[in-house]
């Protein structure tokens, strides 16, 4: 490995990795001391009565045997179903999401309109595939032979770019999305430091070419970015029609150093309280919006993420903490520290 120049460490501190189109300059043209790329069993793609197995590096979001990847929006159960080896959407059990949150990602999504096709424009076979929890829609819509305004159907980043083309199937076959995203980025002061974008292809088209999202994705009017963490929940709408889904996975890109889950409101909900106190020190743990809990030691307040049911992490400190239970299930304690070394112990105070 050869030592990165100031210059370019400064580059690589401030772009984030998904986002640098240039050469990195550290490395020398057919450079032998370059890593090799790792080693990826590329799957089988599907046929229109098989689904294909997914790439060796992917995470397995639904492959046909069991929903423990999904839930309903606030964390609880959700009430979609498994019927013969596909996920299908209950009209008004609302919205599924990941319980995994995704920032820059592949996403490979197979989707069936029902069939025979009932309803017309916006009413046939209407779900979605979002981003960012429930902020950014690719239109999943049965577009064969439905007329319907050009930026909802099939494929459309709703209400901002209709498709390049429209290149649905009969309804009832199996349909493709083969998406990369990038998420939107936003500064320390909640600014917009650059816009989301995606690429689409389906059933192997392309369809969306890189395009810069103007904001949210809304039914009316374009609303304007509002800053939210990188890393979000993927969701698929419950539209009132009963869409199936089957082999969904994801390639997170960016070698992030955790994983990160956003857990159901009802266990955040469990860690919420006054800790202490350990050397004159106390810890508050408060809920913050998008799934988030905030720590508050000596003054100093984290914003900490999920990295499993127990365990947090914060982004801008190699900060950790993690809650401690009583047989019984109940928080009792929370430790808070680099977890190598000074980890700090507190104990939790009556309410
Ligand atoms: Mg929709």
């Amino acid at each position: 490995m050869k030592t990165p120049s100031i210059l370019a460490l400064g580059i690589m501190l401030s772009a984030p990795a998904a986002l640098c189109a240039a050469p990195d300059p550290n490395w020398l043209g057919h450079d032998r001391d370059r890593p090799q790329p790792a080693l990826v069993d590329p799957g089988t793609p599907s046929s229109l009565d098989q689904p294909g197995r997914p790439p060796s590096d992917a995470t397995v979001l639904f492959g046909g045997k069991d929903t423990s990847q999904w839930v309903a929006m606030d964390g609880s159960p959700t009430k979609w179903i498994i019927r013969d080896g596909v996920f299908e959407c209950v009209p008004g059990s609302g919205y599924v999401r990941t319980l995994q949150s995704f920032g820059d990602c592949q996403l490979h999504v197979e989707w069936a309109s029902p069939t025979p096709p009932h309803g017309d424009s916006q009413g046939r076979g209407n779900s979605g595939v979002f981003f960012g929890y429930d902020r950014y829609e690719c239109q999943v819509l049965d577009s064969f032979q439905n007329p319907t305004y050009a930026d909802g159907g099939a494929a459309a980043i709703y209400g901002q770019y209709p498709p390049l083309v429209n290149a649905m199937r009969p309804p009832g076959q199996w349909e493709t999305y083969d998406i990369v995203w990038t998420a939107p980025r936003f500064n320390a002061e909640g600014n917009l430091v650059s816009k989301a974008r995606e690429t689409v292809f389906h059933n192997g088209v392309l369809v969306q070419n890189n395009v810069e999202l103007t904001g949210p994705t809304g039914w009316i009017g374009r609303v304007p970015y509002k800053a939210h963490p990188e890393r979000l929940p993927i969701a698929l709408q419950d539209h009132g029609n009963p869409v199936r889904f089957r082999n969904i996975w994801v390639r997170e890109l960016g070698n992030p150093r955790h994983k990160e889950f956003m857990l159901p409101d009802a266990v955040l909900e469990t860690y919420v309280g006054d800790y202490g106190a350990n050397k004159g020190n106390h810890v508050t743990i408060r809920r913050v919006p998008d799934g988030l809990l905030s720590l508050t030691l000596a003054g100093q307040e984290l914003v900490m993420h999920a990295q499993s049911q127990t365990k947090f992490f914060a982004l801008t400190t190699d900060v950790q903490c993690e809650f401690q239970f009583t047989d019984a299930s109940k928080v009792v304690a929370v430790s808070v520290g680099d977890p190598e070394e000074h980890s700090m112990k507190f104990e939790r105070q009556a309410p």
